[in-house]
């Protein structure tokens, strides 16, 4: 006999990660090309020395460094294993069964899973057309049961964003008992320069219903050993450490954050290269005859539609692994500018074929 598991589970799809293949350019999982910063490995290899003893439960290092490189207080931060883990700590902390999670749809795969996971409803809102969040909609679908709403800035897997003025006044038409959760994953890539640029620290300080999520995985290249953190008013901060899984930041990853965090200066710059990278595909792209939507993050979405699949079984047929979803289109992360030739080349040429079969 087989022991009973949750039937409910069977309803939850399982996680799909990037595909890996050998010898193949992996342009499917968001991830820093070059490789982790100077000073990281040999802080993890210091580290290692200490692996026989529990790591520090509070990561009290770790947090200091991230409020001082952000300019908030010690109190207003936790870290996690991974921001994906914070995800579902905040559905923990905020949903009860058959409590709803409202989101934009597409975004990130794993709103739906940790929240079906916690036995909460999931409330996906589609995008616009301009494949942004529609956050009127989004607003009009609190209901009752509302308790936690996710923003994802820029939107993976789109590229996105939500300005600070439409955030504000979504934030001001959503009732403050929910909690608004603004995923910046991809801050890093955004435009600094941009006045109209949301900052979802800043609102999280200001609101006491905000809370932002930031992670070490995507511009300071750590996504193998999964830090993210969570700022936010210690209320909510005190209730993520409480169903954190206990020593989960662990030692190793809190001394690769700490000396990433001290390379910051590497990390900007390659940061602005992935950016000038970026601009370059879409503009090729979209000559192309793409209809790429301006990006904020490391990649770029291309709205395939029914062609998705088909693009994505092409491209890893030519070495080149992409992430697509369902009908929707293929999400192509911004590698080195080699990689990016490649998939130039390639998304191109398949252009040039599939209209000549149309
Ligand atoms: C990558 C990503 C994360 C999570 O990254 P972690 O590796 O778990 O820190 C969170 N949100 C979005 C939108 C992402 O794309």
């Amino acid at each position: 006999m087989t022991a009973q598991l949750r039937s409910d589970l069977d309803t939850i799809p399982a996680y799909v990660p990037g595909r890996s293949v050998p010898g193949a350019i992996k342009l499917a999982s968001n991830e820093s090309p070059g490789g982790p910063l100077p000073g990281v490995v040999e802080a993890i290899a210091d580290a290692a020395g200490g692996v026989g003893r529990y790591p520090d439960n509070a990561a009290a290092g770790l947090t200091r460094a991230i409020a001082d490189s952000i300019g908030v207080p010690e109190a207003n931060v936790v870290a996690g294993c991974g921001s994906v883990a914070l995800c579902q700590q905040l559905v923990q902390i905020t949903c009860s069964a058959g409590d709803e999670v409202i989101f934009s749809w597409r975004s990130f795969e794993a709103y739906p899973v940790v929240t079906r996971v916690a036995g909460a409803i999931p409330v996906p809102v589609p995008n616009t057309a301009a494949h942004e969040h529609d956050l009127t909609a989004m607003a009009a679908a609190v209901g009752e049961r509302t308790r936690l709403i996710f923003l994802c800035t820029p939107n993976n897997p789109t590229g996105t964003v939500i300005s600070a003025a439409d955030i504000g006044t979504f934030l001001d038409n959503v009732p403050e008992h929910v909690l608004v959760v603004v995923d910046e994953a991809y801050f890093e890539f955004g435009d600094h320069d941009d006045p109209n640029r949301a900052d979802g620290v800043r609102l999280a300080l200001e609101r006491p219903n905000v809370i932002a999520l930031r992670t070490f995985s995507k511009a300071y290249a750590l996504a193998g050993v999964r830090v993210g953190f969570a700022v936010g008013r210690s209320p909510v901060i005190l209730a993520l450490r409480k169903v954190s899984i206990p020593f989960s930041v662990n030692t190793v990853a809190q001394a690769a954050a700490i000396a990433a965090l001290e390379a910051r200066d590497v990390m900007s710059e390659r940061v602005a290269t992935v950016v000038s990278e970026r601009e370059r595909v879409v503009g090729v792209l979209r000559d192309a005859g793409y209809a790429v939507p301006s990006s904020q993050g490391n990649f770029v979405w291309l709205p395939l539609g029914e062609r998705t699949a088909q693009f994505t079984s092409d491209a890893a047929d030519d070495g080149l692994i992409v992430r697509g979803y369902g009908t929707d289109g293929v999400r192509v992360t911004i590698g080195h500018a080699h990689e990016n030739d490649a998939l130039i080349a390639f998304a191109r040429r398949w252009l040039g074929e599939s209209a000549a079969e149309a």
